[in-house]
C-alpha cells in the first residue's frame, strides 16, 4: 500500500471476478459469459459512420441506447438509466440512494459485489440467511427495515422467486428501495420490470453481459421511476458524464434490436443446462434447479475445491467459492454442447482418479 491511499479504504476487500488466465486456452465456464458471438447486427454496428463520429463526445444522457431499452420494454426513455455493465449501474444507485444512515440488506449467499459496494461506499449492511434449501426467505425481506438488494434469479444458486413475491417485498415497506438484479432473467424467467409502474420503490437492473453475449462490451441498465432515474443521473454527472462510449452504445442498440438471434441462443443454453443437470445427477451430484446460464452442483463425498482443481488442470475453468455454506458447491457456466461435453468428460476423469 502506498502512503497516499486514503485511510477510509484501509480494510477494503476488492471484488474478485472469475479469473481470465492467459497461460493456455481453457474451456471457460467460470464467469457466466459465453464463447458464442453476439448477433450479426452487432458487427455491422461497428461501421464507418461510427468510426467517423469518434472525434466527438457521446451523448452524456446515453439517450440513443436508453431509447433502445425503452422500445424493448414499451416504456419512455425517462424510465431508463444506462451504464457500463450492471456493476456500474448498481454502483451509481448505491451512491445515490444508500449511505451511513440508509443501510441495505441482501441474502448471505448472493452476488459478492453488493457487499463490496457497501464496504467501499460506507453503507452498513446486513446479510439475511437464505433458507436451508437456498431459497430466499421472502418473509424476512418483507420484515426488514433496510433497503433491499436481491438478485433474481439468485447467483450462484440459480434459484428464483416469482414476481408476486417481489411485489410483496415492495409493498411491505413503500419507503424502502428494492433493487432487483435481473442479470439472469432472460434465461426463461418473467421479468419484474412491469411492476415499476405499480411500485415507486422498485428498481430493475439488467445486463447485456450474459444473455446478449456482450460481456466484453460491458453494458447494463436500470428501469425505475423517472424521478429516481434523474437523481442517479445527477450523481453520475458529478463523476463521469460520458460513461457510455459511442461504440458501447452502438453495440448495445444493435444487440437489443435482434431478439430472434438471442431467443435461439437462449433456447440452446436452456437445453444444455437441462442436459448438464441430468448428466450430473446421473453421476450422483445434487444440482439445484437453475433458472440461469449456470448450474450449481455438489456431491457429499467429494471436495468441490478438488473437483475445481482437477478440472483446471484438465483445461476447464469453473467457479468455486471458498465461502461459508457453499464451499462444497461448484458453479459451472452453461456453455456450448461441446464445452459441456468437455466439462462432463473431465469430471469423469476426476471421479475415476479418486
Ligand atoms: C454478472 C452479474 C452482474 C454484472 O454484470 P455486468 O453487467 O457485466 O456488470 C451483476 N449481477 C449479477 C447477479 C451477476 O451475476
Amino acid at each position: 500500500m502506498s502512503t497516499f491511499f486514503n485511510e477510509r479504504y484501509a480494510g477494503i476487500v476488492p471484488y474478485v471476478p472469475g479469473e481470465q488466465p492467459h497461460d493456455r486456452s481453457y474451456v471457460k465456464l467460470n464467469a457466466n459469459e459465453t464463447s458464442v458471438p453476439p448477433a450479426p447486427g452487432v458487427r455491422a454496428a461497428a461501421n464507418d459512420g461510427l468510426f467517423a463520429s469518434l472525434g466527438r463526445y457521446a451523448d452524456p444522457a446515453a439517450l440513443p441506447f436508453r431509447r433502445a431499452v425503452a422500445r424493448r420494454f414499451g416504456i419512455d426513455a425517462s424510465w431508463v438509466f444506462a451504464g457500463n455493465g450492471s456493476d456500474e449501474v448498481l454502483a451509481f444507485f448505491f451512491l445515490a440512494c444508500f449511505g451511513p444512515h440508509d443501510p441495505v440488506c441482501f441474502p448471505d449467499v448472493t452476488y459478492g459485489f453488493y457487499r463490496t459496494y457497501c464496504d467501499a461506499f460506507g453503507v452498513p449492511c446486513r446479510e439475511i440467511p437464505l433458507n436451508d434449501d437456498f431459497t430466499l426467505d421472502v418473509d424476512a425481506f418483507c420484515a426488514a427495515p433496510e433497503h433491499v438488494v436481491i438478485a433474481n434469479p439468485n447467483a450462484p444458486t440459480g434459484l428464483r422467486i416469482p414476481p408476486a413475491d417481489v411485489a410483496r417485498i415492495c409493498r411491505a415497506h413503500p419507503h424502502r428501495l428494492v433493487i432487483v438484479d435481473e442479470a439472469y432473467v432472460d434465461f426463461g424467467n418473467p421479468t419484474c420490470a412491469p411492476l415499476v409502474h405499480e411500485f415507486e420503490n422498485l428498481v430493475i437492473v439488467q445486463t447485456l453481459s450474459k444473455s446478449r453475449n456482450l460481456a466484453g462490451a460491458h453494458i447494463g441498465f436500470a428501469i425505475a421511476r423517472p424521478s429516481l432515474v434523474d437523481d442517479v443521473r445527477k450523481v453520475k454527472m458529478c463523476f463521469n458524464p460520458f460513461n457510455m462510449s459511442a461504440p458501447t452504445m452502438a453495440l448495445g442498440i444493435a444487440a437489443l434490436d435482434d431478439q430472434s438471434y438471442y431467443d435461439a441462443c437462449i433456447a440452446r443454453t436452456i437445453e444444455e443446462r437441462e442436459r448438464t443437470t441430468e448428466e450430473l445427477a446421473r453421476r450422483g451430484f445434487t444440482v439445484l434447479p437453475s433458472h440461469a446460464n449456470f448450474v450449481f452442483a455438489t456431491r457429499p463425498d467429494l471436495s468441490a475445491a478438488d473437483w475445481a482443481d482437477s478440472l483446471r488442470r484438465q483445461g476447464v475453468l469453473c467457479r468455486h467459492y471458498d465461502a461459508p455454506r457453499i464451499a462444497d458447491w461448484l458453479r459451472v457456466t452453461v456453455g456450448t454442447h461441446a464445452e459441456m461435453d468437455a466439462f462432463l468428460s473431465c469430471t469423469d476423469t476426476f471421479l475415476a482418479g479418486r
